[in-house]
């Protein structure tokens, strides 16, 4: 996708202004991108409109050439559609600040619930409290407690023979007495909206008199997240929207037409299953991502949360830059890759490596004896590291003899050296995109 929007842009190289004419066919391509996005039909048309309107008549800037201004145009309209910046929580409030998420079942409200009170109280140091207002299902309290005791957050016992509204405010109380500065409410999902719910969970708003109202949704359930999205927005005044599961989604067009649909602000993205599978809401890097090109921001950002900080740029920048990849990148990157959660997330979000298409898994071999890589690239002197091709059988002895391992074992992590290498250049020549954007910064 990105490799042929690209090529559509070429071709507006050497025009001096942008016209009905010369943008058509990068229209058609946006368009396109858009839809493969999972972006609704009617918020498409409404873009396409927007962004003709805009660059129609537009004098190309000399920094810039017609293929970077039409991208330009796209990009900041997109993002000004999701609303320009992350949207924090806001807790003002006396408290205890109570946060209400609805949505429907299965959307990982309950999941998300956890994600949040991991956040507030280990990033930030919050006091907070959980509770379960979802009397439909026994299973769905466990879930919370058991997440709630694996994080060490507080937890409001709640049970199946409760009445909602009572389960709040008996949570209101105990959360107010323990000095609590969050109290977060997990709610019963519904299959469809249904108006029984609908009138249940108004009560419980009505009762939580919540700060935040949070709609989660399951951000690959495509059109009828916007049909949901809406009838929510309808029932409740949201406050925000956090968007569930976009690890599985890589296309991002969930997001542009709930935010149209809502007018309210996406606060947060569900990335995983696990506790920290889950990030702020950057517009930018989703606009970037319907546009079919890497997310080099939220690796940037995953690198420095989790690695040195110094390391991940300089291999960012060389990986921009296209240039050599070698073995103390290797041996970096092989160290890291366990806190990184794996190579394959790593290349995913590298621009061009979505379209290589690895089937699951076939980065695993490589990743093989990691220790043992490690200790026999810190045994080559900082030449070899550079040059790999140096390293002949005398070199590889005194690496084995160094390192405490065998010939073979040098050879494999040499092999598997070059494998990597292979694919960092692949990438490079995909990653021409984000050269072309660079300039606009
Ligand atoms: P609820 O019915 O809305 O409370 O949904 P749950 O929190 O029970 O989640 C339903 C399923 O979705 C569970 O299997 C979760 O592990 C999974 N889930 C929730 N959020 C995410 C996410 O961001 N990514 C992935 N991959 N799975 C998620
Ligand atoms: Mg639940």
């Amino acid at each position: 996708l990105g490799d042929r929007l690209q090529g559509t842009l070429k071709k507006l190289r050497g025009q001096a202004r942008l016209t009905e004419e010369n943008i058509s066919d990068a229209m058609r391509e946006v368009r396109i991108a858009l839809l493969e996005a999972d972006v609704s039909l009617p918020v498409v048309k409404s873009f396409i409109g927007k962004v003709k309107a805009k660059a129609i008549g537009t004098d190309v800037s000399k920094s810039l050439n017609p293929g970077q201004m039409v991208i330009k145009i796209v990009q900041d309209e997109l993002v000004e559609l999701m609303g320009a910046a992350n949207d924090a929580l806001n807790l003002a409030q006396t408290p205890p600040a109570v946060i209400l998420v609805a949505g429907l079942q299965g959307a990982g409200k309950t999941t998300t619930v956890g994600k949040l009170a991991n956040l507030l109280k280990h990033r930030e140091g919050k006091r907070v409290m959980v509770v379960s207002a979802d009397v439909y299902r026994p299973a769905a309290i466990l879930q919370l407690k058991t997440l709630a005791e694996s994080i060490d957050v507080t937890y409001h016992p709640s049970s199946a023979d409760q009445n909602p509204v009572d389960i709040v405010n008996g949570a209101k109380l105990a959360a107010k007495n323990a000095v609590m500065d969050v109290l977060i409410v997990d709610t019963a999902g519904r299959l469809h909206v249904d108006q029984q719910l609908m009138q249940e969970i108004k009560a419980v708003h009505a009762a939580a008199n919540p700060v935040e109202t949070l709609f989660v949704v399951d951000s690959m359930t495509g059109q009828d997240a916007v049909v949901s999205a809406k009838a929510f927005d309808e029932a409740l005044p949201l406050t925000g929207v956090i968007l569930t599961k976009t690890d599985g989604d890589a296309r991002g067009g969930a997001a542009l037409s709930i935010r149209e649909v809502t007018g309210k602000p996406i606060k947060f993205l569900g990335i995983g299953e696990k506790i920290d599978g889950i990030e702020a809401f950057h517009p930018d890097r989703i606009a970037s991502r319907i546009l079919g090109m890497g997310d080099v921001m939220t690796l940037i950002e995953e690198a420095e949360q989790k690695v040195d900080k110094e390391k991940a740029e300089k291999l960012v920048k060389k990986l921009k830059k296209g240039k050599g990849f070698d073995l103390e990148d290797y041996r970096d990157q092989v160290a890291q890759m366990n806190n990184m959660g794996g190579i394959e997330s790593l290349m995913g979000k590298l621009p061009g490596m979505g379209n290589l298409n690895l089937p699951a898994g076939a980065m695993g071999g490589v990743m093989g004896d990691m220790n043992k890589s490690v200790a026999i690239i810190n045994s080559m002197t900082p030449k070899e590291r550079q040059f790999p091709a140096l390293i002949k059988g005398s070199r590889k002895k005194r690496i084995a003899l160094g390192s405490g391992t065998q010939i073979q074992d040098v050879n494999k992590t040499l092999k598997q050296f070059t494998q990597m290498q292979k694919m960092m250049k692949k990438m490079g020549s995909k990653g021409k995109m984000m050269k072309m954007m660079r300039g606009m910064g």
